[in-house]
């Protein structure tokens, strides 16, 4: 079980499944490349995160609920976990709401601007939102969804155990580099193409350092006719 002081950010998941280096860049040494998608991206965010309930027939909405799990380490904000009334006899997990009757199954639900990624990095995120509830709750949540900008599109996500597993291990290895506090090589891959950080991790040209400012060093060394 992990202290509060200790406890990681759920949204560094998504990084670090895409790539280790891009984590520490964002997470360790805090370089974040601002563009289109991701200033869109953050209003998407800021709504969803704003706390407020909603109410409708069968189904209550949480927006922005805090999530947390010890055993895992982790924390987060989650932008909307949906409610479903289960009914009192229903073999599904439920839980008991303030104020109304029965048992109500809660599904998270994460929006993400832009299209499905080739990799499962936003289920994995997702999944680790689900992995607190149900240590929060104390059921087990089956299944959340995805809800993506281009196309409009909701997708469901089943919480299978090689997600979890995946999730699991993925958070374990989140630690161990925090720990660390080491940001791995660069290595030019295919997914270097995509990546947001490209130009502040030139993966091309900064494969022998370590750091931005390791790279920024050694390029003032050799200006200046110095070794690094
Ligand atoms: S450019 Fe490539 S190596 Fe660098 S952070 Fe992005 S994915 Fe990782």
């Amino acid at each position: 079980m992990y202290d509060e002081d200790d406890l990681l950010p759920i949204s560094a998941l998504q990084h670090l499944a895409f790539c280790e280096r891009q984590w520490a860049l964002i997470h360790l040494e805090g370089a974040w490349a601002e563009n289109r998608l991701t200033v869109e991206g953050h209003h998407l965010h800021d709504r969803a995160h704003r706390p407020e309930t909603e109410s409708r027939r069968d189904l209550r909405i949480a927006r922005g609920l805090r999530l947390r799990s010890l055993r895992l380490g982790l924390s987060g904000i989650a932008d909307v976990v949906e409610f479903h009334r289960i009914g009192n006899d229903s073999t599904a997990a439920g839980v008991s709401l303030s104020e109304v009757t029965g048992l109500w199954q809660p599904r998270p639900v994460e929006y993400k601007r832009g299209r499905p990624k080739l990799g499962p990095y936003d289920e994995i995120q997702l999944c680790a939102q689900a992995l607190c509830l149900e240590e929060m709750l104390g059921i087990s949540i089956p299944a959340g969804d995805l809800f993506y900008g281009e196309p409009r599109q909701r997708s469901e996500v089943v919480f299978s155990p090689d997600l979890r597993e995946k999730t699991e291990s993925l958070t374990a290895r989140l630690h161990e580099l925090t720990l660390s506090g080491k940001t791995p090589l660069a290595r030019y891959e295919k997914k270097c193409d995509s990546c947001s950080l490209y130009e502040l991790c030139l993966p091309k040209g900064l494969g022998r350092t370590h750091t931005v400012a390791d790279y920024l060093f050694e390029a003032i060394s050799q200006h200046e006719g110095k070794e690094p």
